[in-house]
C-alpha cells in the first residue's frame, strides 16, 4: 500500500503531483503514474514501472499540457507484476474517459472481473484495481451521476482501498473513498489536496482533515464534501500539521526502522486479508500446487531462509508442527546446499525471503528442486526471482521494506 496524491487548483498540477509523490517515496514503491484533465478537457495519463525518475523522463519525452486537476500514484504491486501496464492510473469508459488509482487490495476482484468480462469489458492489466475503473465508468455512463456511480461501486468492493477518480466529463472534481487504508485531505485557499498522508501536501498547506473509515470525499478547488458510503453527510475534524516538510521523508518517524516496527500490525492484517473465510478459517489455495492439501503427499517440511527470515521460520516451525503434525527443520540457506541434506519428493521446502532475491535462499531452492522436493516461496515482492522459480508462492502484503 503505497502513495496517493490528488490536486485541484490553479497551480501546475503535474508539478504538484510529482512533488507529492516524491514526498511519499519514503513509503517505497515499484511504479508510478499520474492522470490529469488538461485545460482543453482531455484526460492525459503517463505511467512507468521503476523509480519516479522514469516517470519524470517519460513526461519530458511526452509532456502533458497545462492542467488544474489530477491524481498521482506510487504502486507496490500486490496483483500483477511491476510493469508499465500494471502501473496506475487505470482507465475506464468510452474512449478511456475516466482514470482511477488505488492503494490496497480488492479482495473480491475475481468475481467482479468475471461479471465485467461477461459484459464485454476489455482488461489491459493484471491488477485487482482495474475492475473498479470499469465498474465506475459503466455505472456513470448508465446514470450520468458520477458521485452516485462512485458510491454504488465502492459499496461493492471488499478489502482495503483508498481510491481516487477523475473523469474528463466532470473536470472540476476528484472523488475519493477509503476503507481500511489511509486518506487525508489538505485544505488550501482556492485549491485542495488529497494524500495517503500529510507528507503529500505539507509543503503547500498545514491544514488537514483525516478521512474516516468508509467515507467518500467530493473535492473541488473551492469546496470539500464528505459523505458516508450510505450517502449521508459527514463532518471531518480539521487539524494542523505540526511538523514540516523535512520530517516527511520517513512519514514523521525518526527512522525507517521505527516506522516499520509501527507498521507491523497493519502489515499482518494486510497479509491475512482475503485469506480468512467467513468462519475465520485460513484459506491458502496457493498450497494446492505443492500438494499440501493432498493427504500424505508431504512427509516433512524444511524451511530455508537467511537472517531474520530464518527466525520467522522458527516461529513457522512451532505452528506447522502443532497444527499439521509434520516434522519441520529450519535450515540456514547458506549452509543447506553444502551438506548432503536428505530431501525427496515427499519433502516440502519452504523458502522465505522478503525481497525474493536473497541469493543463498535462491540457490537452496534450486538445489531442493533438483533433488525432487516441492518448493513453496514466502515472499513480499511480486514477480521476484524466488517467486518465479518456486512451485507455489504465498505473497505477504506487507508493503515495501526499507529498513
Ligand atoms: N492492488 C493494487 C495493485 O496491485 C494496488 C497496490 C498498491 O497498494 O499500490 O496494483
Amino acid at each position: 500500500m503505497c502513495g496517493i496524491v490528488g490536486y485541484v487548483g490553479p497551480k501546475s498540477t503535474t508539478e504538484v503531483l510529482l512533488g507529492g509523490l516524491r514526498r511519499l517515496e519514503y513509503r517505497g514503491y515499484d511504479s508510478a503514474g499520474i492522470s490529469v484533465v488538461d485545460t482543453a478537457g482531455v484526460l492525459n495519463t503517463r505511467k512507468k514501472a521503476g523509480k519516479l525518475d522514469n516517470l519524470v523522463a517519460e513526461l519530458a519525452e511526452h509532456p502533458i499540457s497545462e492542467a488544474h486537476i489530477g491524481i498521482g500514484h506510487t504502486r507496490w504491486a500486490t496483483h500483477g507484476a511491476p510493469t508499465d501496464q500494471n502501473a496506475h492510473p487505470h482507465l475506464g469508459g468510452v474512449q478511456h474517459r475516466l482514470a482511477l488509482i488505488h492503494n490496497g487490495i480488492i479482495e473480491n476482484f475475481a468475481e467482479l472481473k468475471a461479471e465485467l468480462l461477461a459484459n464485454g469489458a476489455k482488461f489491459e492489466s493484471e491488477t485487482d484495481t482495474e475492475v473498479a475503473a470499469h465498474l465506475v465508468a459503466a455505472e456513470f455512463e448508465r446514470t450520468g451521476d458520477l458521485v452516485a456511480a462512485f458510491t454504488k461501486v465502492v459499496n461493492r468492493l471488499h478489502g482495503a482501498f483508498t481510491i481516487l477518480v477523475i473523469d474528463q466529463d466532470q473536470p472540476d472534481v476528484i472523488l475519493a473513498a477509503r476503507r481500511n487504508a489511509p486518506l487525508v485531505i489538505g485544505l488550501g485557499e482556492g485549491e485542495n489536496f488529497l494524500g495517503s498522508d500529510v507528507a503529500a501536501f505539507v509543503e503547500h498547506t498545514k491544514r488537514a482533515i483525516s478521512v474516516g473509515q468508509d467515507e467518500i470525499v467530493v473535492l473541488r478547488a473551492g469546496s470539500v464534501q464528505i459523505l458516508g458510503f450510505d450517502g449521508s453527510e459527514k463532518h471531518g475534524e480539521e487539524f494542523t500539521v505540526d511538523w514540516d516538510a523535512s520530517a516527511a521523508s520517513k512519514g514523521g518517524w525518526p527512522s525507517f526502522m521505527a516506522k516499520e516496527i509501527a507498521d507491523q500490525p497493519q502489515a499482518v492484517a494486510d497479509t491475512l486479508m482475503g485469506r480468512l473465510d467467513s468462519h475465520g478459517k485460513v484459506r491458502l489455495p496457493e498450497l494446492d500446487a505443492v500438494g499440501a492439501h493432498a493427504n500424505g503427499a508431504i512427509s516433512k517440511v524444511v524451511i530455508v531462509a537467511c537472517g531474520t527470515a530464518a527466525y520467522a521460520g522458527e516461529i513457522a516451525r512451532y505452528a506447522i508442527e502443532k497444527w499439521a503434525r509434520l516434522s519441520v527443520a529450519v535450515e540456514l540457506a547458506h549452509e543447506f546446499r553444502y551438506r548432503d541434506p536428505v530431501i525427496d519428493a515427499g519433502t516440502l521446502v519452504i523458502a522465505i525471503s522478503q525481497s525474493g532475491e536473497t541469493m543463498d535462499t535462491l540457490m537452496a531452492t534450486r538445489y531442493a528442486k533438483e533433488h525432487g522436493a516441492k518448493v513453496l516461496a514466502v515472499c513480499n515482492t511480486q514477480g521476484a526471482t524466488l517467486a518465479r522459480e518456486s512451485d507455489a508462492v504465498l505473497y505477504t502484503h506487507a508493503g515495501p521494506e526499507v529498513a
